[in-house]
C-alpha cells in the first residue's frame, strides 16, 4: 500500500465531495487502500466514518480516496478517535513496508519484520477494506458479475511487473532511459503502484522513477 503524503488544509470542505479533485492532485487518482485507478469512480472517502464522527465530515486529515469495494466493505466499521491508532493508515505509517504480498496469490499480510503489535494493526487495516477477499470461484455469480476483482488485478499486475523487469534487462543500456519514462505511463494508467514496487525496487534508477511518477508519494520511507 503506497505510503502517502496529502498535507494539512485547514478548510472545511462542505460538503465533503468538494475535496475530491484537491485529493486527486495530493495524491493521485487511486485507492487509498486497494491501489487501483479511480479517477471516474473514486469516492472521498473519511477515515472515521461520518455516520459515527459527524465533526469530521468535511476535514482533511480524514479523507483519504476509496474504490467502490473498498469503501462498502469498509463503510460499516465503528472507527473513531479511541481506536483509530489500532490500525495502519498510508498517510500515517509506512504501510509499504509493513504490508507484504505472496508471491504467488498477491494476498497481502503483515510483514514478517514487524513487532506483534503492528502485525495486528496491519491485520485489522487489511480486514477493515477485505484486500485478501478471496477471488471468487469461476463461474459462480459474483465471479461472472466481476463485482471485485482487487485480487485479480493484483496478480496481473504482478506479472505485468515481472514481464516489464525481463524485458529491462535485457536491453543496452542507452535504451534503459526511454524504457523507464514508458514505465512512469504505464503505473500511472494501471494503478497498484506497490505492486509494481515490490517487483522492480532493487534496481535502483527504476525504484526513483516509481518513487516519483505519481503525487504525494512518502519517499522519506524509502
Ligand atoms: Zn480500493
Amino acid at each position: 500500500m503506497r505510503p502517502v503524503d496529502k498535507g494539512h488544509k485547514d478548510k472545511e470542505y462542505k460538503p465533503y465531495t468538494t475535496a475530491k479533485r484537491e485529493l486527486f492532485e495530493a495524491i493521485g487518482p487511486y485507492c487509498s487502500y486497494c491501489e487501483r485507478e479511480i479517477e471516474h469512480m473514486g469516492a472521498v472517502e473519511h477515515k472515521q466514518p461520518k455516520s459515527k464522527v459527524p465533526e469530521l465530515e468535511y476535514s482533511w486529515d480524514n479523507f483519504l480516496l476509496g474504490c467502490v469495494n473498498c469503501n462498502s466493505i469498509k463503510n460499516a466499521s465503528e472507527i473513531n478517535d479511541s481506536n483509530i491508532n489500532d490500525f495502519v493508515w498510508p498517510d500515517t505509517d509506512d504501510t509499504y513496508h509493513m504490508i507484504q504480498y505472496d508471491p504467488v496469490t498477491l494476498m497481502p499480510s503483515p510483514a514478517d519484520h514487524l513487532n506483534e503489535h503492528d502485525k495486528a494493526r496491519v491485520s485489522r487495516l487489511i480486514k477493515l477494506v477485505g484486500l485478501n477477499r478471496a477471488i471468487p470461484k469461476e463461474n459462480t455469480k459474483n465471479y461472472l458479475k466481476a463485482s471485485d476483482t482487487r485480487v485479480e488485478d493484483r496478480i496481473k499486475v504482478a506479472a505485468d511487473a515481472k514481464s516489464y523487469k525481463q524485458a529491462y534487462l535485457n536491453l543496452q543500456d542507452d535504451a534503459k532511459p526511454a524504457f523507464v519514462e514508458q514505465l512512469k505511463i504505464l503505473v500511472k494508467y494501471s494503478g497498484y503502484w506497490s505492486i509494481w514496487m515490490h517487483e522492480l525496487e532493487e534496481i535502483p534508477e527504476i525504484k526513483d522513477a516509481l518513487l516519483s511518477c505519481l503525487p504525494g508519494t512518502r519517499t522519506d520511507y524509502f
